[in-house]
């Protein structure tokens, strides 16, 4: 039986890998990397590859600046794109340690890895599926976005065969390449939309891979000269782009899913409803992490089967929280409010601790609403205790320093830092003056 690092080795000799990619990300969840040649990779397992941490947003201050990478063999990938002459590149994804080889409090992976083992120790594994979706722009001579999109189809639309069809069937090659397993993939409602599913695994595996896919789906739209983009809200009008998120707990003494229950008469467990109450009572306190970004708000509005709203339903998309129809091991819920421009390590994490402390504290899930939110009026959700989603990214940092959630996953060290980024983001957009305000007021007024 070979270990993985002996396997590792067997595939650099093989495939003559040249270049080694060590990537981890930012507080944003953004990818970075450092490159070392192969001939290194034995220091490199051994986690002696140094970085600048203060050149990295949200990690150290300039005088402790040194921080280490520590490669998660789990994650080696040859990468297609860079197969040439017989020569290729691959990666890793790694934490990140400090100097004394402890982990890093600030490394957005510690910090999920520490919400999976305090799961853990509570017989919990964290099982996640994330849709991703995204636009595909045309770019321009110079290689710029424009505000074209790359196709004219609508949702599920097969023909004719364009584009976008051709760009997701490359995309789906070259994840099945480095160790995907595809699913499905659809044309989105929106022009120029497209969704590619990948299978759920743990935690901890899926936020790796939604890193890995975002970055594979760029990189691919770039080689047929499109800009692919993840930010929530790209055209004022369309459908955004969402990223539900499927998650379940696996109950590892019993054996099973943790959320089925076949005598009830949804089929779902107790745990699955104190889940579903612990995911209603801290959502607006963990929105900056699943919504992060100004343009995240312009995605939650009425229309467009996106939430603005908070509650649950076994099969209504305007709720904030869906119970999809598969049970048995499949049991899952679906919370639809998050983006795809959230760091997946943060927005897994804060999902997963609020939905195991509605466990603990054996929370009680309000009824199911099960008519379409989006056509009552406010006096009817007021009187149904429907309460809003955070409608802007101001409030949902007001909602996350009020909360408890931010430093029970995050803790201090790596809360502040993401609180004074995001004050920072919110400050710039309230302070600047709009387009749509030069329209509206400069002549009028
Ligand atoms: N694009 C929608 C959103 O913003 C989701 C549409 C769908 O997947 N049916 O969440
Ligand atoms: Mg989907
Ligand atoms: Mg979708
Ligand atoms: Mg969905």
């Amino acid at each position: 039986h070979k270990t993985n690092l002996e396997m590792i080795k067997d595939q650099i000799e093989k495939r003559h890998v040249e270049l080694l990619h060590l990537q981890f990300v930012d507080i944003e969840g953004s990818l970075k990397q450092v490159t070392v040649t192969s001939e290194q990779l034995g220091d490199v397992v051994e986690g002696k590859t140094m970085f600048d941490g203060s050149s990295i947003k949200g990690f150290t201050p300039i005088n402790k600046s040194d921080l280490y990478l520590l490669p998660d063999l789990n994650t080696f990938a040859v990468l297609p794109w860079t197969e040439e002459d017989g020569y290729a590149e691959a990666r890793f994804l790694c934490s990140v340690t400090n100097p004394d080889g402890t982990p890093f409090e600030g490394d957005p992976r510690t910090i999920l890895k520490n919400t999976v083992d305090k799961a853990n120790e509570k017989n919990f594994s964290i099982q996640v599926g994330p849709e991703l979706e995204f636009f595909l722009f045309e770019t321009d001579a110079k290689g710029d976005p424009t505000n074209r999109v790359a196709d004219q189809g609508g949702y599920f639309e097969p023909a004719p065969y364009d584009l976008g069809e051709k760009v997701r069937l490359e995309i789906y090659r070259t994840l099945k390449k480095m160790g995907f397993v595809i699913e499905a993939s659809h044309h989105e409602v929106a022009i120029g939309q497209h969704e590619i599913n990948f299978k759920y695994a743990d935690a901890l595996t899926t936020a790796d891979n939604a890193t890995t896919f975002k970055w594979v789906v760029k990189t691919i739209a770039q080689q047929f000269g499109l800009r692919a983009t993840f930010m929530p809200k790209p055209i004022f009008g369309e459908n955004g782009n969402g990223m539900h998120v499927n998650i379940s707990l696996f109950d590892q003494k019993a054996g099973k899913n943790a959320f089925f229950d076949e005598k009830d008469s949804r089929q779902l467990s107790e745990e699955a409803y104190q889940f579903i109450a612990g995911l209603l009572t801290h959502v607006s306190s963990f929105a900056v992490f699943t919504n992060p970004l100004v343009n995240s708000y312009k995605r939650l509005v009425p229309g467009y089967e996106a939430p603005c709203y908070i509650a649950w339903s076994a099969s209504n998309r305007s709720a904030l929280v869906r119970i999809p129809a598969t049970r048995g091991a499949g049991t899952r819920v679906e919370i639809r409010c998050p983006d795809p421009s959230a760091n997946p390590y943060y927005a897994f994490a804060a999902i997963a601790q609020s939905g195991i402390n509605g466990i603990e504290k054996e929370m009680n899930a309000p009824a199911e609403i099960v008519d379409d939110i989006f056509s009552m009026d406010d006096d009817e959700r007021i009187l149904r205790g429907i309460q809003n989603l955070p409608t802007t990214l101001g409030e949902s940092i007001r909602a996350l320093v009020d909360g408890e959630i931010g430093k029970q996953v995050l803790g201090e060290y790596a809360l502040k830092e993401y609180l004074s980024l995001k004050q920072e983001e919110w400050n710039s957009y309230r302070t600047a003056v709009t387009d749509w305000e030069l329209a509206s007021y400069q002549s009028k007024f």
